[in-house]
């Protein structure tokens, strides 16, 4: 029999990112004792990256904002798939976060008056993003960590969790690892919270790192929990393309926001060529509309730089494929432009954009405020996660529950920038409260020793095996396969060609070797970490395979239009009784009439 520490909790938060540190933060609050836990060490999640600004509906900069129109852009963002009650309690409640936020010793930049200020983003029809310049979510990671740091929770970094345990149908527990010492740690729970980010590392080109492998995603899947929307991959449209090393990396949409063009290699603005239905009556048809907007005039229209991700990002791909794109295949996304309309405008971009700026200085010796860019699509953001109830964010598997980019349902078809940090906030401190009632109201369920065994000498077989593939190169390959075949545009051969690449893959993963002990080794993390992402990348394609429509993120080159009749539903995945991965189809739920008419209105 292993040994290895063994802890109790009321409620135990997988993640530290900002969804994590909201639940634990709320479960505290309500009485109950908490550990949060980490894979790297505590501030160092997704979050603390990002840069733009939190989305919710403060109406500082225009007072036409209200949660109405934040609540039609995000289900007009999320081509209607979203679930509207998130989208509701989303709209509805960011506001409180933001300003909970700043009570808690959030600096956010100013207004003129001294009010929250707010930026444009993508598909929002209103300036709506409070931020810290492009360090966002810098701010947001250091005031919730000094908030919750006095609360009395017990933080596990650098421990990554690799099982959840059950008795019976509920969750009772979950197993990890230290990594620094490889040793074992077994924590009960009444009630677990799932904040485990993305799945960036499933491709190639991604601006996420190295945690982001889809663990939390695939560990609900194997405890019996539905996941949904996987097919819905967001590939922002602008990371950097060169040099090689710093492929993948965000260049956030602020940039586009402040002013930003995105032009060809014959210096045309080609985003004007192509302005989707749904949003042609709020876009600018000429350049100087679009410049009046990002310089606040509330009567201008958004520029086209501005429309929803899924549509700039493929704009991108259709220039670079048609031979119009920049030396290293992206396009040119160009700030320093704006030095014709605006004095001191070198000033101007390093205040709104310093991050940015430092970024293309060091990695590239671009300067910013004087060339252009050279960006191109990166896997940014997962739309698709655990399906949750919209109210308590508690999964089809009773006690656990998510939060966060971990957890389905709030963006639909693809996310509006911003609309991330907010979710965080608002859903993490959702699952927290309800997470915690779940353990105030349930008795620690019972673990069976046997299955804890089971999982600690699965977990080490790597290292016993005397010949077999690196865990390394699994992994590329995958990506590989995953960026080639169910990339930005997919078709129907290049889908079934990956689930016969992913059935090798996972072969391979069933004789990954490992050498050397399990101190601090990174090919063995790798090797667990393959599990979750044969999982996720399963899911991915088997969804994309099964949604024959264009819509949102997710788009076929052999369907290339939306189908209103069969593509509006969710797809279901969930592990079947012989193991085997199935795919359902679950009809939307109505809409509430009054929400309806919310978007009626907004059209
Ligand atoms: P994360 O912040 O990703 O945290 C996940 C946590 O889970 C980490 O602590 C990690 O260590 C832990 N973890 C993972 N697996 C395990 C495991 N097996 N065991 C234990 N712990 C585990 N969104 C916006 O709204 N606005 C923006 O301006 C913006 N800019 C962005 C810029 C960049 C560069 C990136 C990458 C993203 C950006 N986003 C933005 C998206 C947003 O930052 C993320 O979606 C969000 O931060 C995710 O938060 P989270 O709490 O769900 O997870």
């Amino acid at each position: 029999m292993s040994s290895f520490d063994t802890y109790n909790y009321d409620v135990l938060v997988i993640g530290a990112g900002g969804a994590g540190l909201r639940a634990a933060i709320e479960a505290t609050a309500n009485g109950v004792s908490v550990a949060l836990i980490c894979k790297s060490l505590l501030g160092k999640a997704h979050t603390v990256m990002a840069e733009g600004g939190i989305a919710a509906a403060l109406s500082n900069v225009d007072e036409r904002d209200n949660w109405r129109v934040h609540f039609a852009d995000t289900m007009r963002g999320g081509q209607y798939l979203n679930d509207w009650r998130m989208a509701e309690l989303h709209a509805k409640e960011a506001p409180d976060r933001v300003r909970e936020l700043e009570a808690w010793g959030a600096l956010f930049d100013r207004t003129k008056d001294g009010r929250i200020l707010q930026r444009n983003f993508g598909g929002h029809k209103y300036p709506r993003l409070a931020h810290v310049g492009d360090r966002t979510g810098l701010e947001m990671i250091r005031t919730l960590q000094d908030h919750g740091i006095h609360q009395g929770i017990d933080v596990h970094m650098e421990c990554t969790i690799i099982n959840l345990l059950k008795d019976g149908e509920r969750v009772a527990g979950a197993l990890g690892y230290e990594r620094e010492k490889g040793q074992f740690k077994l924590f009960r729970a009444k009630a677990i919270v799932i904040a485990t980010g993305g799945i960036g590392r499933a491709y190639k080109i991604t601006s996420n790192s190295w945690e982001y492998t889809g663990d939390g995603h695939s560990l609900a899947y194997h405890a019996g929990a539905e996941l949904m929307d996987m097919e819905f991959v967001q590939f922002h449209p602008t990371g950097m393309v060169w040099p090689p090393s710093v492929r993948g990396i965000l260049v956030t949409e602020g940039v586009r926001g402040e002013g930003g063009i995105l032009l060809n290699r014959e210096h045309k603005r080609f985003m004007f060529n192509e302005i989707p239905e749904l949003y042609r009556l709020q876009t600018a048809d000429n350049e100087e509309e679009g410049w009046k907007y990002t310089q606040g005039d509330r009567l201008a229209k958004r520029p086209p730089e501005l429309l929803t991700r899924d549509h700039v990002a493929r704009c991108i791909v259709r220039e670079i494929k048609e031979g119009r794109g920049s030396p290293h295949n992206g396009v040119f996304l160009d700030i320093s432009w704006i030095k014709t309309k605006i004095p001191n405008a070198a000033e101007h971009i390093k205040k709104k954009l310093p991050s940015m700026y430092h970024q293309f200085k060091k990695l590239a010796d671009i300067d910013i405020t004087k060339e252009a860019m050279e960006v191109g699509p990166t896997t940014h953001y997962m739309m698709g996660g655990i399906r949750v109830n919209a109210d308590t964010q508690m999964s089809t598997v009773p006690g656990l529950f998510a939060a966060g980019e971990a957890a389905a349902g709030l963006h639909g078809a693809n996310r509006l920038g911003g609309n991330s940090l907010s979710d965080l906030l608002v859903f993490g401190k959702r699952a927290g409260e309800f997470a915690a009632r779940f353990a105030k109201e349930n008795s620690q369920g019972v673990i069976d020793d046997r299955k804890v065994e089971a999982f600690v000498q699965q977990a080490l077989e790597p290292f016993e095996r005397t010949a077999g593939d690196n865990p390394f190169q699994v992994q590329y390959d995958l990506q590989d396969a995953m960026q080639d075949l169910v990339g930005i545009v997919r078709k129907e051969d290049e889908l079934v060609k990956a689930m016969h690449e992913l059935k090798k893959l996972r072969e391979r993963f069933s004789k990954v070797r490992v050498i050397g002990n399990r101190e601090y080794n990174t090919g063995w993390h790798t090797a667990l970490d393959l599990q979750h992402l044969l999982t996720v990348s399963e899911a991915i394609t088997r969804a994309a395979i099964e949604r024959k429509e264009s819509r949102g993120a997710h788009f076929r080159e052999d369907h290339p239009q939306k189908d209103e009749h069969s593509g509006n539903c969710n797809l279901i995945i969930v592990k079947g009784e012989d193991g085997q991965m199935l795919v359902k189809r679950m009809p939307l739920r109505d809409m509430r009439p009054d929400l309806i008419q919310i978007i009626d209105e907004m059209k």
